[in-house]
Formats: C-alpha cells, sequence, structure tokens
C-alpha cells in the first residue's frame, strides 16, 4: 500500500494572471484591476458613461477597436484598427486623456505617439493580447544571441508587428528594424530586405506573429515556405540548427493570434458548401493553409473597405474577429449584402472584451472627479527605441 504524499503544488502564474488574480505589470496579459466597479446590471450605465463624458469635454478623447464590445463601441469618439488609433491620438494633442479601448499593447503605443503630459488610460489592466505575451524581452536576447552565434545576426533586420508589447518595438528600433501592421507589413519586409546583409543575403526575424510573417513573405514577396523557418522561444537555439538559420530568408518567431488561428481549411470548406457564391475574405493573422484557399485577405480595415465595396447581393464569410463581423453585417443588412461569420464556432478575442460598459464607467467618472486611473506609462528608454521603430514604419515609402 503506499501513503499519499503531500503534494508540493505550486500555483500556475499563468492561471492566476488569466483569472486576473495576479499581478504582472510588465506582461500583456493580466493585471489586476484595482477599481470599484458599477455593477453590470445598473440600469443607469449608458447614462453615466454618457454624463461622465459631457462633464470631461475635449479633455478626454475615447479610441475603439474595432474588436471592443458594441456598448463601448457607442462612446468611442473614433474607431479603428490599432495603427488607426495610435495615429488619431497622436493627432489630438489637446486631450488630456485618451482613453483606449483595446489592449495593452495598443495603449502603449498610444502612450509612445503621444506627448508626454497627455495621459493614456486603459479601463480593464487585464485586457492583454495573448499574441504580443508569446514574444518576451528576454526570450528576444535570447534569440538575438542565437543569431548572433550562428553569424547571422549582422545580416538580419527585425520587422515587428504593432500587436507586439513597448520591449520588442525598443528591440526592434535597437536593432536597426521597423514596426509593422497588417496593412503595411509587404511594404515593411521589402525595405528590411532592401538594408541588405553584408553579402546581400538579408534576413527578416518577424516578431511575434509567424502567420502574418509567413503570409506576407510568401504571397506578395514570392518567397517559398522552405524560405521560411520558425524559431520556438521554448526549445534551445529555437529549434534550429546553424544550417537552418544560415538559409533561411524569414525567421519567423513561434506567436500566433488565438482568434485568428482558428479558422481552419475545414471552416472555408464547410462555408462555401453551406453557402454557395460566398466570398471568404479573412485576415492575414490567419495560417497559411487558411490564406491560400481563402477569395481574399486583408487588414481589418481593408475588409471593412472591401465591404463598403461589394455590391448588392453579394455574399461574405468573414474570418476575422465576431464583434467586428457581426457589427458589419447589421450595419450592411440593409444593402442586400450577406455577412457571415466564417466559423461555426463563437469566436470573441476574450480579452478584447474585457473592456465593457462597467470598466468604461468608472475609468471616466474617476477622471471626471481628478483620480487618474489606469495609466499606461513607458518608460523613456524604452519609449525612444520603440518610437525609433514606430517612426520608421510612418516613413516606410
Ligand atoms: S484578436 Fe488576437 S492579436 Fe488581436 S488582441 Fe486579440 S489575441 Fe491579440
Amino acid at each position: 500500500m503506499t501513503t499519499a504524499q503531500p503534494l508540493d503544488v505550486q500555483p500556475t502564474p499563468l492561471a492566476l494572471l488569466l483569472l486576473g488574480r495576479e499581478s504582472d505589470p510588465r506582461s500583456e496579459r493580466g493585471v489586476e484591476c484595482p477599481g470599484d466597479l458599477p455593477a453590470p446590471s445598473d440600469p443607469d450605465l449608458v447614462a453615466r458613461a454618457r454624463a461622465a463624458k459631457e462633464r470631461l469635454g475635449d479633455r478626454v478623447f475615447v479610441l475603439g477597436h474595432h474588436y471592443q464590445r458594441d456598448e463601448v463601441i457607442e462612446f468611442a469618439d473614433v474607431t479603428g484598427d490599432s495603427f488607426k488609433l495610435a495615429r488619431d491620438a497622436a493627432a489630438r494633442p489637446d486631450a488630456e486623456f485618451i482613453v483606449f479601448c483595446g489592449v495593452h499593447f495598443m495603449a502603449e503605443s498610444a502612450d509612445i505617439l503621444t506627448g508626454d503630459d497627455q495621459r493614456v488610460i486603459l479601463p480593464d489592466l487585464a485586457a492583454g493580447c495573448s499574441m504580443a505575451d508569446m514574444a518576451t524581452a528576454e526570450q528576444v536576447a535570447e534569440c538575438w544571441d542565437v543569431l548572433t552565434e550562428a553569424g547571422v545576426a549582422e545580416a538580419t533586420v527585425p520587422v515587428s508587428y504593432m500587436n507586439s508589447s513597448a520591449d520588442i518595438k525598443a528591440f526592434t528600433g535597437k536593432h536597426g528594424g521597423t514596426i509593422c501592421t497588417s496593412s503595411n507589413a509587404r511594404r515593411a519586409l521589402e525595405w528590411a530586405f532592401a538594408q541588405g546583409g553584408p553579402a546581400g543575403d538579408a534576413k527578416v526575424l518577424f516578431l511575434p506573429d509567424q502567420h502574418l510573417g509567413r503570409n506576407t513573405a510568401v504571397r506578395d514577396l514570392g518567397m517559398s515556405l522552405e524560405d521560411c523557418v520558425v524559431y520556438n522561444p521554448h526549445k534551445p537555439g529555437g529549434g534550429l540548427t546553424v544550417e537552418e538559420l544560415r538559409a533561411a530568408k524569414m525567421i519567423l518567431w513561434r506567436g500566433h493570434c488565438s482568434v485568428h488561428g482558428r479558422f481552419s481549411l475545414e471552416s472555408v470548406r464547410a462555408v462555401r458548401e453551406r453557402i454557395p457564391g460566398v466570398n471568404v475574405l479573412v485576415h492575414p493573422e490567419c495560417k497559411h493553409e487558411v490564406v491560400a484557399a481563402a477569395d481574399y485577405v486583408g487588414s481589418t480595415e481593408h475588409i471593412i473597405q472591401t465591404l463598403e465595396a461589394a455590391p448588392a447581393g453579394s455574399k461574405w464569410a468573414i474570418g476575422t474577429e465576431l464583434n467586428l463581423v457581426r457589427r458589419l453585417a447589421n450595419r450592411f443588412a440593409d444593402q442586400d449584402k450577406e455577412i457571415v461569420f466564417l466559423d461555426k464556432t463563437v469566436c470573441f478575442c476574450s480579452t478584447m472584451n474585457r473592456i465593457d460598459l462597467p470598466h468604461l464607467v468608472w475609468a471616466l467618472e474617476s477622471l471626471a472627479d481628478g483620480k487618474v486611473v489606469n495609466r499606461i506609462e513607458v518608460d523613456p528608454e524604452t519609449e525612444s527605441f520603440a518610437k525609433l521603430a514606430l517612426e520608421r514604419m510612418l516613413s516606410l515609402p
């Protein structure tokens, strides 16, 4: 008979962070929100949000990402993708408070691009991005050491997706690289390869979304899948041999979006069978096989513009976040455009969804009462290098 041994169980930080019960201010993932929030059942929430916003007047500028809930979007002064919103924030130097209804990395980018006297507020500090969390500063520094030892770092230009922490943006700026979005990834890669290595053997280290990197390299730059290797930060040497690193043109970080990564070839096949004549339009954060099977591919802004220009009677299956797809379906319903979600299962971005009306009301009322809450502030050194990388993106040809 065996006697039960006491279990040496350590709390898993990840689980606690996901539950919003632990704090990790350096993480995108979970930082406890200290607020005394109004109850979601409070029937006056809409009136309270409106009143607080009125009290603040021009002192506040509310940004709403396309993936936010309708109840929050209703109070946004502007809506857009992460890049558009960062630019919108920068274009309002008179606003004392920028309330960012989005996720942590977006609020950081807004802080980097706005003046020192402006304060950026994230209504729920636990609204992070799982993709951005897949590349930490320590892991990326270790990767650079691996590239240096393999003799390829000098020829490598980092290109980081907007969906990354300020630390990763700063690494990118420090090492001569640029930031990109899903709208300008092609131009960013062309620019990076044009920087050239010492022997014309330039490589790109693409962070943190392997799918956007691969899709852009293969679809837009005509590379082969074999030109791309995946660096796994959880394996020694990234799980790659020196020869593989030397032969690669694109070194893709092993990160992905948990929302767009859910779409599969089966989703595309099933929707084509269900809706004859349907156009499949997906975001480039989807897997390569999904992008290859789709009819059209593009950023969130591109998806919106495509649907605006679509003829009456057309049918569309959209592979992106559900809040946006639902809003677009409602918006175009009276124009005889059939718009459905690409997958059968519900697929919200759970961290985007953390910003709800109670959090927004709490943030706005606190600001109106003179209490600055949930401020997102990037330290000056990180900010200066991250800004360098962002400015390189802004000056891309
Ligand atoms: S949709 Fe994906 S990339 Fe965007 S915030 Fe959510 S997890 Fe991050």
